[in-house]
């Protein structure tokens, strides 16, 4: 592998001194390669990082160098219409880390100082970088998309991903009945333990079919879809009047198949959501720092072994996040 150089600290910046990185299934297709996403050669993967501040810029006033930081891996220009209304996420030259810029599988990497934050002295590096991406998107799709509100019934698709580890704890901080879906039981064992309701094993039955006697052919308030293609039109069908159905990726394909009927007669809202602006990264690691929401690491392995890492998720046996550890 070959030495990068050291990134040098914009005047707003800081570098990190990586020590740990997590994985996400944006990692996988960044690395088989998005068509319209045009990369130099190497890239650095990875969007989930913490470590410590090995340099600030010289413009950086509230950060020194020493200070164990969590980076939020959206970076926003600050500028633009949608920046200006707050909303980072939707900014026009909206980037992410390890996507459209140098990423966390690396000892250093250059942030925005604003991106940083510092976290509790008795939180490890592996579990902060297990935290950002996941819990910023099941923040974003749960609380400010969906608004979710207590006592509605929440079904989320996939018990183990990152995504849906952080997405059962928001929905069940936020008063709601939550639904998971897995083949495998063990999973769904793990997603009970962390809060999950009603647990639905789709080898025994269709889910959809399972959930709508579940709940006595009413079908759920919202639905977490990040599967895409191979769930999306039984999630529709599954949607009670006025449901919900947040869509934060489509791993199985990105055609989604819609029957206009359900979504005026049912009075449906699909909403789709993008990671989270600065606010909403802070709002939810509040959480996850003072314990009230926990990033669930599965495995850690060394950054030398990133390609097994990555086979590892490729083949799904994983719950929760999968992190790299920088010595
Ligand atoms: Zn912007």
């Amino acid at each position: 592998m070959p030495d990068h150089p050291d990134p040098v600290p914009g005047p707003d910046q800081i570098v990190v001194r990586v020590h740990a990185a997590a994985i996400n299934h944006l990692d996988l297709f960044v690395r088989d390669g998005i068509p319209t996403l045009k990369l130099t050669l190497p890239h650095i993967l990875g969007s989930d990082g913490a470590g410590h501040v090995a340099e600030v810029g010289s413009d950086v006033t509230d950060l020194e160098v020493g200070d164990r930081v969590v980076m939020n891996p959206g970076i926003s220009c600050g500028r633009c219409e949608y920046c200006l209304k707050g909303e980072d996420s939707e900014c026009v030259e909206y980037k992410i880390l390890g996507e459209h810029l140098p990423g966390t599988y690396a000892e250093k990497v250059a942030i925005p100082a604003r991106n940083a934050l510092k976290i509790p002295t008795d939180m490890g590096f592996e579990a902060a970088a297990a935290a950002p991406l996941a819990f910023m998107t099941a923040w974003r799709m749960l609380v400010t998309r969906a608004k979710v509100r207590p006592g509605e019934d929440v079904l989320i698709l996939g018990a183990g991903s990152g995504v849906s580890t952080a997405a059962i704890q928001v929905a069940k901080l936020a008063g709601c009945t939550v639904f998971v879906t897995s083949s495998s039981d063990e999973k769904l064992q793990k997603a009970k333990a962390l809060g999950a309701d009603v647990l639905v094993n789709y080898n025994v039955m269709p889910w959809s079919k399972a959930i709508w006697e579940l709940t006595g052919r009413r079908g759920v308030d919202v639905i977490v879809d990040h599967v895409g293609a191979a769930t999306f039109k039984d999630s529709v069908r599954t949607l009670r009047k006025g449901g919900r159905v947040v869509v934060s990726g489509a791993t199985t394909g990105p055609i989604l198949e819609l029957d206009a009927r359900y979504l005026f007669w049912r009075q449906l809202s699909v909403l789709g959501s993008t990671m989270a602006n600065q606010r909403e990264f802070e709002e939810v690691m509040k959480l996850v720092f003072m314990g009230r929401l926990t990033p669930v690491v599965d495995r850690v392995f060394p950054l030398d072994q990133a390609r097994a890492a990555h086979e590892y998720l490729g083949r799904g046996e994983q719950f929760g996040k999968v992190v790299l550890a920088v010595p």
